[in-house]
């Protein structure tokens, strides 16, 4: 089942850019927005199978007009390190538990929007795989963690490394909660939708040139694992958002640093999930100022 979030309504998709109002659909007993039909996830999921039969006329969907899967969560986690290959080249190793931080809600974003720059041109590229929850989990063993899962996305956990890495020891949460770092989408898909949930292909480019590229299945702590991890601090509300980690191929660790520059096109994928979109514009007080520009030039040659 794949289900997005249309101009703050949710859509139960039926082709790839078709979908039914699941409030209209249900005769509204669901929705009208993802976060209600979060609440009573179980009960919508027994139900969506029987969604085609009130013959409501499929909406067409502009890609351009969907929002993120969980718009307003009450928490989202950020994982740090938590690629195999990318803990190596970060000189940290392999850790015993995963570095967790947030990003902060205001910074989410649908799956195809323009994202300004902020002041200092030092904004990087992490594809995620992102997980939304879908049941109460507290204490949650690794083994069932799944079945507490609503579904998985594709995310960007945009972050401003001037802002991270300042100050008298690194801190993440800031530098990656500006206008517009937390996209993802396009849509929520089910697990079930998935040949093999925990090893999926991930990786995005910049106008058509491939940054980064691995699989799920080098994460050091799986998706049951983060799970397993943070419910056993705190509850996960249905809603909840968890960005898994990056993999290796970012700016910052390229010789030299390259950054995302105004007019690029960034395109990230998850496999069986699909890919979001974002393009990139500079603040307007940086036109007067000192800034790495390309010129308009392909930096990759
Ligand atoms: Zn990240």
């Amino acid at each position: 089942m794949r289900v997005a979030n249309y101009q703050g309504r949710a859509v139960l998709m039926t082709s790839d850019w078709t979908g039914l109002d699941v409030h209209d659909a249900s005769q509204g007993v669901f929705g009208p927005d993802l976060p209600a039909v979060y609440s009573r996830w179980g009960e919508f999921v027994a139900w969506s199978p029987a969604a085609t039969h009130a013959g409501e006329a499929p909406i067409t969907i502009d890609k351009a007009l969907l929002e993120a899967p969980s718009p307003a969560p009450q928490q989202v986690f950020g994982i740090g390190l938590n690629y195999r290959a990318h803990a190596a080249e970060s000189g940290y190793g392999v850790p015993d538990e995963p570095p967790v931080f947030t990003k902060f809600a205001s910074s989410i974003a649908g799956p195809y929007k323009t994202v300004t720059l902020p002041p200092g041109g030092h904004t990087d590229w992490e594809v995620e795989l992102v997980v939304v929850i879908g049941e109460p989990t507290y204490h949650m063993s690794a083994a069932d963690a799944w079945s507490h899962v609503a579904g998985v996305c594709v995310g960007q956990d945009l972050s401003e490394r001037i802002s991270q890495l300042a100050g008298p020891a690194p801190q993440f949460s800031l530098g990656k909660s500006f206008s517009g770092f937390t996209p993802f989408g396009p849509y929520l898909v089910t697990a079930d939708e998935l040949e093999t949930p925990d090893d999926l292909e991930v990786g995005c480019m910049i106008d058509g040139h491939v940054v980064q590229q691995s699989r799920t299945g080098d994460l050091l702590f799986s998706v049951p694992r983060l799970i397993e991890h943070l419910s056993a601090t705190l509850p996960l509300q249905p809603g909840d958002v968890i960005f898994t980690g990056k993999p290796g191929g970012v700016g910052l660790g390229m010789h030299p640093p390259g950054y995302l520059q105004p007019a690029e096109t960034l395109t990230t994928w998850v496999q069986g999930v699909g890919e979001i979109e974002q393009t990139f514009v500079s603040a307007w007080w940086l036109v007067s100022r000192d800034y790495e520009s390309t010129n308009g030039q392909c930096r990759w040659g």
